[in-house]
């Protein structure tokens, strides 16, 4: 048997544990008391010289996805230079913790895999998953972000290759929204993978059997949230790239159960509805005014528009109307009223067509009286078109055109990830719309010039919200997630966005002081958080300062 953890001195056991270990900033009192003279060169670092070193080693990497593995590793040897790292410098590393770079990490996990992170719980632990999660060494976890790994960002089932994003997600909970990095557990549930090239892959390290479904798979979802409940009874669960046909049902099985929240769905809402806002300003239009056409039915476009609706009904419009300005389309092109087998979710959303007007050319379907989405677009008219399909080039030129045709100022919203299924890049967007489209964007794209002017495209990240809700559930300790939570963080995003911002066509803060901004629309969500009565804790005085007072400090 190899030497155990607790034979093991307390320097090696400091130099080993990321949370303790602070390299060659340990003091000389440090030093003396831990054992670690000799152990490490006798300079002492400052975290600054720590962060310069660091840099010098990322810089280094010959790819993003060296990169990725550099950043785990780091995170694997010392937690908190990791955090000072990815706080010195968002936009530098946000692409490489987390899209575009997490999708191909996730790709190649197998192959890739050195220190598993987080908890894999598969059907072999049926029935006891509760003593499972016993084995997290934390006993207080406040986050899960799990997931099945089916619906991995638009890549598909990735089976527990997926653990990638539950990894990436909660270091951004801590490095955006200074969320204590103990609080947080990753964890995939093993159900199985139908990724033929993972069956057929040696290297792939989850079980090799098809995808549990139907009873099966709701009953074993069921004992993990118990489980949680048992185990963690803070806890907060984040559901995380889940197929649509999972997502929606167990959301709503849990939703006003135990605390949780679906991201695709919610977060995805939340954000998209900010950028939204953020546009109607620069667009000089109310959101009142605004028509939507989805592209892509799935998890994400229909929580985007079930948030819009919310959102117009709380401006005073009636459900019908508000509902009336959503349009979807899906695989099987526009859906209507009369289009056969919708999703219960999408049948509010099928629409009357008599009193459209179609194109004189337009290719007319069977279920569908338009599968051309140039065609949708000069029927519906839409003011905006959201691209949240996985059909990378959807939004071709003569879509774009159509649009800016239509519209001043259309707004072009292609947030499908990663980089390589986005519905069109920002640059083609703003190009094709003569430099008219307001654009938010899924995956990250460099600012640009056109016809002399300087345009800097929003991305539409979901991180932008769920590691500032989540800071407020942290601090608040809510008992539930509510979509009035993501509406009053869509708000406070919004408000943040400067007239300077808007000028260059940027609907969001930049991304640069994600953390202050965060940080804002945590206390927002705390302070609505309490004014609903979901709140465990007391009520303070002043709820800016209990927020402030949880935010995790990397520094040393
Ligand atoms: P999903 O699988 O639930 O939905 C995708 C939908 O697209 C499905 O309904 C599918 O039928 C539809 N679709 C497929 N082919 C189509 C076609 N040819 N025409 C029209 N529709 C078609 O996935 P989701 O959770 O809704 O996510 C969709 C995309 O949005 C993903 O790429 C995801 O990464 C991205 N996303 C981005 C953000 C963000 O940028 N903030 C947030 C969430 C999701």
């Amino acid at each position: 048997m190899p030497q155990s953890r607790t034979d093991l001195p307390p320097s090696v056991r400091t130099l080993n544990d990321s949370r303790l270990n602070l390299g060659c900033a340990f003091t000389d009192e440090q030093r003396e008391e831990l054992g670690l003279v000799g152990l490490l060169p006798d300079g002492i670092e400052t975290l600054e010289i720590q962060l310069d070193r660091a840099r010098l080693q990322f810089d280094a990497q010959g790819s993003d996805l060296a990169k990725y593995q550099y950043l785990s590793a780091l995170q694997d040897r010392q937690e908190r230079l990791f955090y000072a790292l990815l706080r010195s410098d968002f936009e530098r590393y946000m692409p490489i913790v987390y899209t575009p770079t997490v999708g191909e990490a996730c790709q190649k996990f197998g192959h890739i895999l050195r220190r598993p992170k987080g908890m894999y719980l598969s059907v072999k632990r049926r029935g006891n998953l509760a003593k499972v999660l016993r084995n997290w060494p934390v006993r207080d976890v406040r986050f899960i972000v799990v997931t099945d790994g089916e619906r991995i960002l638009g890549l598909g089932d990735q089976g527990v290759c997926g653990m990638g994003i539950p990894v990436g997600k909660l270091a951004l909970y801590t490095a955006c929204a200074g969320v204590p990095p103990e609080a947080a557990l990753p964890v995939v549930l093993d159900l199985g993978t139908n990724n033929e090239s993972f069956l057929a892959d040696p290297l792939y390290p989850g079980l090799k059997m098809p995808r549990i479904t139907g009873d099966e798979y709701f009953s074993f979802v069921d004992e993990f949230v118990d489980a949680v409940q048992e185990v963690f009874p803070r806890c907060c669960i984040q559901f995380e790239d889940f197929t649509n046909k999972h997502a929606t049902p167990l959301l709503r099985r849990y939703r006003d159960r135990v605390c949780c929240f679906n991201d695709d769905i919610q977060g995805t809402a939340s954000v998209a509805v900010a950028g939204l806002f953020g546009a109607c300003r620069v667009a000089r239009k109310p959101m009142g005014e605004q028509t939507l056409l989805f592209m892509g039915a799935g998890s994400a476009g229909v929580g985007i528009a079930d948030l819009f609706v919310t959102q117009l009904m709380a401006d005073g419009c009636s459900e019908r109307d508000a509902l009336k300005r959503c349009w979807f389309v899906n695989s099987r092109g526009m859906v209507h009223e009369k289009m056969p087998n919708l999703p219960d979710y999408l049948e509010r959303y099928a629409h009357d067509v008599a009193g459209l007007t179609f194109p004189a050319n337009a290719r007319v379907g069977v279920d569908s009286p338009l599968k051309d989405l140039v065609d949708v677009v000069e029927t519906i008219r839409p003011t905006a078109i959201i691209g949240v399909s996985t059909v990378a080039h959807a939004f071709n030129e003569g879509v774009v055109r159509a649009m800016a045709r239509i519209n001043a100022r259309p707004i072009i919203f292609p947030l499908s990830n990663p980089t390589s299924k986005s519905e069109c890049t920002a640059e083609e967007a703003i190009r094709w719309s003569d430099g008219r489209a307001i654009v938010a964007s899924g995956s990250p794209f460099a600012p640009l010039h056109y016809g002399g002017k300087l345009f800097v495209p929003g991305q539409g990240n979901n991180v932008y919200i769920y590691p500032a809700v989540g800071m407020a559930i942290y601090a608040t300790e809510a008992t539930r997630v509510t979509d009035a939570m993501f509406l009053r963080a869509a708000e406070s995003l919004a408000s943040q966005t400067t007239e300077q911002d808007l000028s260059v066509g940027l609907i969001y803060p930049p991304i640069s002081s994600i953390f202050e901004t965060s940080i804002e629309v945590a206390i927002a969500v705390a302070r609505f958080i309490f004014h609903t009565g979901l709140a465990r804790v007391r009520e303070p005085a002043d709820i800016e300062q209990l927020v402030r007072s949880k935010v995790y400090d990397p520094s040393f």
